[in-house]
């Protein structure tokens, strides 16, 4: 193997090695290939059109954070209007901070800041809700209830699109997760939903060819705080052995995240063809959200917890 110069090609003193692609970037250049990376996925995959009311996920973690800036950047080049929501699930020690962080990224950015809270919508915080109903998967109910409450927000603030910060890491992991679990129609709906539904508001991912590594140095270099703490209920265990997993082979075959999302990506349409047929969301017959089923997750899954 040839050397590697650990330069950049401007000959500027090297800030990050992208190993999947043999090269060396300083800070200037490394920024500009992040933002130019994001702004041709948003193009490609017509994420957001001119004029788009757009409202990011924003948990004021690294990933949420590099999103909200990075999209006020590309509103010079495409005008949109931006938006952030912040949701308080109400876990003691944890969001809290993250919370502090979300508000300043927002500040900084100069955009509409909405926050609201598991208690006020539910009238109950995460820690009661686990304490009252201990569950082995919390992350499964805390996801039911934000999704509920973010696209109905969304949907009364006019948004037409809602960013959530999924970077090439998550997406990769998603991608075998569904695969090894036999679910090729919930693959088949991972870069959009199978059919549109006006009520719910479509989610785009304009990190998914970001990694993880490159989303933590290009927060870094933007002074944007990255928060180590993570939620005490986090207990993804088959996500955690997938990521271990995918993170072994980047490391011995650089580029193999990359590679797993480009092969998803050419299986995308057929997928996509496949599952659509017959595919339909309906009205949850007791909330009249959009869902699949007869009832949705909140009603069927939350709800009775609450009455309890
Ligand atoms: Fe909710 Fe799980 Fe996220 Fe914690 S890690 S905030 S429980 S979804
Ligand atoms: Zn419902």
């Amino acid at each position: 193997m040839g050397k590697i110069d650990k330069q950049c090609r401007c000959g500027k003193a090297s800030f990050i090695f992208l190993a999947y692609a043999k090269r060396h970037l300083c800070e200037r250049h490394f920024l500009e290939m992040f933002e130019k990376r994001l702004k041709k996925t948003v193009r490609e995959r017509r994420m957001i059109r001119k004029g788009d009311k757009v409202a990011v996920s924003l948990s004021g973690g690294k990933d949420s954070s590099v999103l909200l800036h990075c999209l006020s950047r590309l509103r010079k080049d495409l005008p949109m209007e931006l938006v952030a929501i912040t949701v308080d699930e109400g876990i003691k020690g944890y969001r809290s901070n993250t919370i502090d962080n979300a508000k300043n990224e927002c500040e900084k950015a100069g955009v509409e800041h909405v926050v609201f809270s598991y208690e006020e919508k539910i009238g109950m915080t995460m820690d009661r809700l686990m304490e009252k109903s201990p569950q082995e998967t919390p992350c499964s109910y805390c996801g039911i209830i934000r999704r509920y409450f973010i696209n109905k927000k969304a949907r009364e603030m006019g948004v037409d699109k809602l960013a959530i910060g999924h970077n090439l890491d998550d997406t990769a992991q998603t991608i075998l997760m569904n695969i090894f679990r036999n679910e090729p129609s919930r693959l088949a709906r991972l870069g959009e939903p199978l059919v549109k539904k006006e009520t719910l508001v479509q989610r785009i991912k304009p990190l998914m060819r970001s990694p993880e590594n490159e989303v933590v140095a290009y927060a870094k270099l933007k002074g944007i705080n990255v928060l180590e703490k993570s939620c005490p209920y986090q207990r993804f265990a088959f996500r955690k052995r997938i990521r271990g997993m995918v993170d072994g082979l980047e490391e011995e075959y650089p580029g193999t995240k990359f590679k797993i999302l480009n092969s998803f990506l050419e299986m995308e349409d057929a997928l996509r063809k496949k599952y659509s047929e017959g595919a339909a969301i309906g009205e949850c017959s007791e909330c009249g959200e959009p869902c699949s089923k007869e009832l949705c997750k909140f009603c069927s899954l939350i709800k009775p917890i609450l009455k309890h």
